[in-house]
C-alpha cells in the first residue's frame, strides 16, 4: 500500500475539510492553520479523563481537580478597589462550586448559562463557600467519550475546541482512507527506542484509547520533531568536516610546552584533558569545531591560549573573538600577560627570535594603528589578533589563519562562526573553539549547539573558597549585609554593590548607579571610599576608576552590570547585589563570580525579590548552589527552553511537543540515531542518500535558513 507523506498533507488545504467555510477558513489562518498537516499537528493541550473524574462532592479542599459541569449562574461585577469580578456558579449533579474569574470580564460572554465546562482548579473555602480562583477552563461542547482532546484555542481566533476535534477527526478519516502515513524512522530504530508507528501516533494523540496510549504517541511525535533537528546539526556538522579540509597543527613544536611550564600554577585535570582533547583535533586531517563550557572561574583562558599557540608554533596565527570591547581588551591584557615571556623562531632576527606578537583590534582602534595590523597581519608579524566584531571587516586579512577562538557571552550567530572560519587560506579551514561561560544543560548544549562537539570543563582551580551566598530577605538581614561590607573593609578588603537592572536604557542605568552611590556614601556606608562604574562612562575614566578600585584605593565600586565581565579583583570578598529578582540565574551567578577569586572567603548579598513564586524559587537556587551547570538545569526547569534557545536555533523552536526539559532521553536518542543514519550512507559518502524520505521530510518541514544550508550543493 502507498501511504501518504507529511509534506503532501501539508498541501492539503484545511479549506477542503468538510464544515470549513470562508470565515472558519479565516480563523484558523490566523491561529496559524492553513494545511492539513497543520491542523493534525495542533495537538491537544490535554486531555479530559472522564473515567478519572471526581464528582465535586468529593473534591477535596487544598487540593487541585477537574470538574466538569454546567453553568447555571452567572454574575460579572466591580469589587471595591474597582477589579472585575465574574462569578460563576457550576453544577455536576453532586454539588456546587463557585469559580471566582479576576480581571478576566470576558469570561461572562464566554460562560453562559447552560454551557458545559472542563474547570481546572484548587479548591478553596471562603466565607463558607466551596470556591475556586482562576481556575484554567475549557469548553469542550457536548462531545462524549471516554477520552476527550482538549485544544488549544485562542479567544480572538474564533474557533472552538469543538470545531477542531471535528476537523481533526475528519482529516484523520480521510488519511486512513489513503493509507498509512509513510514512517521515514527505519523499523530497526523504532523497537530499539520502543516508539510506536507514525500513523498509530498521530490517531492516539488525537483520539487516545487510554492515557498511556496519549503518552506513547506523543512520545514517537516528539521523537521526531527532534530528530529531524538533530539530523540536521548532525548534517551540518559532518559537512564542515567532510567537506573541508583542515590543517594538520604541529604538536610537536615546544612553544605550548613551554608556555604550559611558564605558569604560575599547575593546570587542573580538567583543563589538561581539555587540552589533551583540543590538541588531538588541531591534529587530525579535518578543522576543528569544538565547543568549551566551563563555569565562570574555571580556567577557559589558559585552555584558549594554548589552542592559539599549538597554530602558531606550526606558523599559523590565531585569533580571539569576544562579544565586547571591555572583554576583548582584557582578553587581550590577560593574554599578553601570559605570553610575556615567550618567544617564536625569527630567522629576520639576529637573536633568531622574536616575542610571540598580540595584538587587539576593536571598532575603537585608530585609523594609523589599524594600518599598522592590517601590514602585520598580512606579513604573519603578528601572531594573535584579539578583537570584537570588529576581526570580521573584510580588511582584516590574515597571512595564514589557523585557530580562532570564539567567547561567546552573548553568542555570535552560525553566520558569524562562520565568516570567521572563512579567513582562512584559500587551502584550509582554520579550527574553530567556540567558549561559554554560561553553562547550558548538555540537552540544550546538543541542540544549540548540536553541530559542535563539546569539551566541559567541570573543575575549579583548587583553593577557591565558595561564596557564601545569602538572600537577604527584610530590612534586618539588609541591615546585615551592609554590616559585613563594613567589616570587610575594615579587614582590609574590598566590596562591590551591583545596581538594579534597569529596562533597555544604559542612560537610565547609569542614573540609577549614579543615585545610588550618593545614597550610599550618605547612608549605610558613609565613611568608606566609594567609587562608580557604569557604561556611560569614557573609557579613560573607566580605566580609571578600575585603575583606583585595583590598587585599593577605593574601598567599594557601585556598578552596574558592566562589572559582570572581565573585572578581576581578588582582595573584593563582598558583593551586594540590589533588586536580585531583576536578573536571570545565569546572570547572578555571573556576577557573583567576580567574588572569591582569592583565597579569604567571600559572600554574595541578594537583596530584594521574593515577589513571585518563580523568583523565590531562582533566588533559593542561587543561595544554595555555587554550580553554573546545577543553576543552568534549575533555569531550564523554571523557565523552560525558550531563554536558552533564543532566536539563535529557530528550528527549535518549532518544537510543538517535543521539550528540553522534559525530554532529555529523547533529545539523546535523536541525536544517536541522527549521527547512525548519517553516517552510514553507503554510498561512503554519509548523508541522507538511502533514506530520500527523511531527506524530502526535512527539506519540507524545516525552517528554511537552515535548509539553505543544508543543502546548497
Ligand atoms: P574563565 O573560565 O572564567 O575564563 P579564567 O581563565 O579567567 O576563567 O581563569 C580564572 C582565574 O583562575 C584566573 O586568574 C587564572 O589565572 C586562574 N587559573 C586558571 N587556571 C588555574 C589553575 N589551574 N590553577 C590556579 N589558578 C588558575
Ligand atoms: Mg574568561
Amino acid at each position: 500500500m502507498t501511504g501518504r507523506t507529511l509534506i503532501s498533507l501539508d498541501k492539503v488545504d484545511v479549506g477542503r475539510l468538510k464544515g470549513v467555510g470562508d470565515k472558519k477558513r479565516q480563523a484558523l489562518a490566523d491561529a496559524g492553520i492553513d494545511s492539513v498537516l497543520d491542523l493534525l499537528t495542533h495537538y491537544p493541550r490535554r486531555y479530559l479523563d472522564r473515567t478519572s473524574q471526581a464528582p465535586i462532592r468529593d473534591m477535596v479542599e487544598g487540593q487541585e481537580a477537574t470538574v466538569v459541569a454546567l453553568v447555571k449562574k452567572v454574575n460579572a461585577r466591580r469589587t471595591r478597589n474597582g477589579r472585575s469580578l465574574v462569578d460563576i456558579d457550576v453544577f455536576d449533579g453532586s454539588s456546587y462550586l463557585r469559580c471566582s474569574f479576576f480581571n478576566q470580564p470576558w469570561r461572562a460572554k464566554q460562560l453562559l448559562t447552560g454551557t458545559e465546562v472542563v474547570i481546572f482548579g484548587k479548591l478553596e473555602r471562603y466565607r463558607g463557600t466551596r470556591q475556586m480562583v482562576n481556575p484554567v477552563v475549557d469548553l469542550i461542547g457536548n462531545r462524549t467519550g471516554r477520552i476527550v482532546p482538549v485544544y488549544p484555542q485562542s479567544e480572538k481566533a474564533g474557533v472552538n475546541t469543538w470545531e477542531l476535534a471535528g476537523w481533526v477527526d475528519e482529516a484523520l478519516e480521510r488519511l486512513e482512507q489513503a493509507g498509512n502515513l509513510i514512517d521515514p524512522l527505519p523499523r530497526e530504530w523504532r523497537d530499539r527506542l520502543d516508539l510506536v508507528d507514525r500513523t498509530w501516533a498521530m490517531a492516539q494523540i488525537h483520539h487516545p484509547d487510554s492515557m498511556g496510549a496519549a503518552q506513547s504517541a506523543r512520545k514517537r511525535l516528539a521523537f521526531d520533531e527532534l530528530f529531524r533537528l538533530q539530523t540536521i546539526l548532525v548534517m551540518r556538522k559532518r559537512a564542515v568536516e567532510r567537506d573541508a579540509i583542515g590543517i594538520r597543527h604541529r604538536l610537536d613544536g615546544d612553544l605550548v610546552a613551554r608556555f604550559l611550564k611558564g605558569l604560575p600554577f599547575p593546570l587542573t585535570n580538567a583543563q589538561e584533558q581539555a587540552i589533551a582533547e583540543i590538541q588531538r583535533d588541531l591534529g587530525g586531517p579535518h578543522p576543528m569545531h569544538r565547543l568549551l563550557q566551563g563555569d565562570v572561574g574555571a580556567g577557559k583562558t589558559v585552555v584558549a591560549v594554548a589552542a592559539l599557540l599549538t597554530a602558531v608554533q606550526g606558523g599559523y596565527q590565531g585569533a580571539l573573538m569576544a562579544p565586547t570591547e571591555v572583554l576583548a581588551e582584557q582578553h587581550h591584557m590577560g593574554v599578553s600577560a601570559l605570553l610575556a615571556d615567550l618567544s617564536v623562531p625569527d630567522e629576520g632576527r639576529l637573536e633568531g627570535s622574536r616575542p610571540v606578537t598580540v595584538a587587539l583590534l576593536t571598532h575603537r582602534t585608530g585609523a594609523a594603528e589599524r594600518t599598522r595590523l592590517h601590514a602585520g597581519l598580512a606579513s604573519g608579524g603578528v601572531d594573535i589578533l584579539i578583537g570584537t566584531h570588529a576581526l570580521l571587516t573584510e580588511e582584516v586579512a590574515f597571512r595564514s589563519l589557523g585557530a580562532v577562538v570564539i567567547d561567546e557571552q552573548h553568542r555570535f550567530g552560525v553566520e558569524q562562526r562562520a565568516a570567521l572560519r572563512q579567513k582562512g587560506t584559500e587551502a584550509a579551514v582554520p579550527d574553530v573553539l567556540v567558549m561559554t561561560a554560561t553553562p547550558i544543560p548538555r540537552t540544550a548544549a546538543m541542540t544549540v549547539y548540536g553541530d559542535l562537539d563539546t569539551t566541559v570543563l567541570g573543575e575549579l582551580p583548587p583553593g577557591r573558597t565558595p561564596v557564601h551566598t545569602v538572600w537577604a530577605r527584610g530590612p534586618l538581614e539588609e541591615a546585615a549585609a551592609w554590616e559585613r561590607v563594613k567589616s570587610e573593609v575594615a579587614g582590609g578588603h574590598q566590596a562591590y554593590v551591583v545596581c538594579p537592572l534597569v529596562e533597555d536604557s544604559e542612560r537610565v542605568q547609569a542614573r540609577s548607579a549614579t543615585e545610588e552611590r550618593e545614597r550610599l556614601a550618605t547612608g549605610e556606608l558613609a565613611d568608606l571610599r566609594l567609587g562608580l562604574l557604569h557604561g556611560q562612562l569614557a573609557s579613560k575614566d573607566k580605566e580609571a576608576v578600575m585603575g583606583e578600585f585595583r590598587r585599593g584605593a577605593l574601598d567599594v565600586l557601585v556598578a552596574t552590570t558592566v562589572i559582570e565581565v572581565g573585572v578581576d579583583v581578588t582582595n573584593a570578598t563582598v558583593m551586594v547585589i540590589e533588586d536580585a529578582d531583576r536578573f536571570g540565574m545565569a546572570q547572578l551567578h555571573q556576577l557573583r563570580g567576580r567574588v572569591g577569586r582569592g583565597q579569604d572567603p567571600s559572600w554574595c548579598f541578594l537583596l530584594g525579590g521574593g515577589n513571585s513564586p518563580d523568583s523565590e524559587e531562582r533566588l533559593q537556587a542561587v543561595e544554595r548552589s555555587t554550580d553554573g551547570f546545577e543553576l543552568a538545569e534549575v533555569d531550564l526547569q523554571l523557565r523552560g527552553e525558550g531563554t536558552i534557545l533564543g532566536t539563535r536555533q529557530k528550528g527549535a523552536t518549532d518544537l510543538k511537543l517535543a521539550s528540553l526539559k522534559r525530554d532529555r532521553d529523547l533529545v539523546e536518542a535523536a541525536r544517536k540515531v541522527a549521527f547512525a543514519i548519517v553516517d552510514s550512507g553507503s554510498s561512503g559518502r554519509g548523508g541522507l542518500a538511502d533514506h530520500p524520505d527523511l531527506a524530502a521530510e526535512i527539506r519540507a518541514l524545516v525552517d528554511e535558513d537552515d535548509r539553505d544550508f543544508l543543502f546548497k550543493s
